[in-house]
């Protein structure tokens, strides 16, 4: 497959073009106007091919707005690295070797957003669980193969008890009284960088936008006459499950699952979700989809919702401010909110579908 990053595609549609059909008179007007026209880009970073779609605005400018967040993302993707060196490994270093660390003013940020999923899902979202995310084989590039941990490797790490709570942000001194916490923001930096890149977007003065990282996706505003309309994927090779509107406010539609990162072995999936409390991978529930203004609550509530399974799901979600979750398991069953109910538009009907309250 070409590599998207160097071929990036600006596209012009819809019909800017039939300005030059009209009278002369009309010509000024339809040049101030803004244009009924998308444009397009791929950006490689955070490990996939990230999509911005910036609607209404000319092209030139359009060009150099994708220009930034490009460069943004790169540094966000080299800054927020959990195993290539980055400030966020610098970070976990000194927390080793139990020395304060100076923060920049964005890690700060995602670490004061990370520390609220953690106490809204009482603390079964903990980025703060690196050593068992990197014992599972989930900090490589590549797929781990094997046989999993044993359980004794897995009994030791969740022995060390590194958890979120265990940081202390004093201005831009972060300390940690756990030597054990590494940092680990796979959970929720895409999600903040979503709306990083929107509020970037909106500062900038562009009123429609919507930039999809693979499992996530932020908008603001609309396609011209149309709302942004997106597919929620079901689990693995299920295709399109539905299809919900976002928009025109700011929001953020995140899905986690065992579909994308996993390992196997002996036939056996393990998904790169783990329940801190285990240290074990999340088990039953197949996907999770959350749809919330703040794309870093959506992106974290979407892994949160994964761990929680069928039964803690609907208190993990109102503990986390969400209202708009859609959840399969491993059998197919849907269990969603009602409000999220109102605005999916199922391709098939479940066969099972279970509402909560
Ligand atoms: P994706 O990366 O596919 O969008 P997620 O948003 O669900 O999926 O993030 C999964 C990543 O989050 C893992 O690869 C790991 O880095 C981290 N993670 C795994 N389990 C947890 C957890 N319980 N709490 C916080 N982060 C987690
Ligand atoms: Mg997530």
């Amino acid at each position: 497959m070409p590599d998207p990053a160097q071929h990036p595609s600006p596209q012009r549609t819809g019909t800017a073009g039939a300005c030059a059909l009209l009278a002369t008179a009309l010509l000024a007007a339809c040049t101030q106007a803004p244009p009924d026209t998308s444009y397009e880009r791929d950006i490689v970073a955070f490990g996939t091919i990230n999509h911005l779609t910036l609607y209404g605005v000319p092209e030139e400018r359009a060009a150099k707005l994708a220009d930034e967040v490009d460069a943004e993302l790169q540094r966000m993707h080299r800054e927020w690295h959990s195993w290539h060196p980055s400030e966020l490994t610098r970070l976990n270093a000194a927390i080793a070797a139990g020395e304060p660390f100076q923060v920049s003013p964005d890690l700060a940020e995602l670490i004061a957003r990370s520390k609220d999923a953690y106490l809204g899902s009482q603390g079964i979202f903990d980025p703060a669980a690196g050593h068992l995310f990197a014992l599972w084989g989930f900090q490589q590039d590549e797929r781990p193969t094997g046989p999993p941990p044993s359980r004794a490797e897995v009994a030791a790490v969740v022995a060390e008890q590194a958890r979120m709570d265990d940081l202390e942000l004093d201005g831009d001194t972060l300390t940690s009284r756990n030597p054990k916490v590494a940092l680990d923001f796979g959970g929720i930096a895409k999600g903040y960088a979503g709306h990083l890149v929107i509020a970037r977007l909106r500062a900038q003065g562009v009123d429609n936008a919507i930039f999809n990282a693979g499992g996530g996706l932020q908008v603001v505003g609309s396609h011209g006459e149309r709302p942004w309309r997106i597919g929620i994927r079901g689990p693995d090779g299920s295709g399109v499950l539905g299809a919900v509107e976002l928009g025109p406010q700011e929001e953020g539609m995140h899905t986690s699952g065992n579909y994308e990162r996993y390992r196997e072995f002996d036939n056996k999936r393990y998904s790169h979700i783990i329940d801190p409390r285990t240290g074990l991978p999340a088990e039953h529930i197949a996907s999770a989809s959350v749809i919330h203004p703040d794309g870093a609550t959506a992106d974290a509530a979407a892994t949160a919702l994964v761990v929680a399974g069928p039964e803690g799901w609907q208190e993990v979600a109102k503990r986390m401010g969400v209202t708009l979750a859609l959840l399969v398991d491993d059998q197919g069953t849907v269990y969603i909110t009602p409000q999220m109910q109102e605005r999916v538009r199922f391709e098939q009907p479940p066969t099972k579908l279970i509402v909560g309250d």
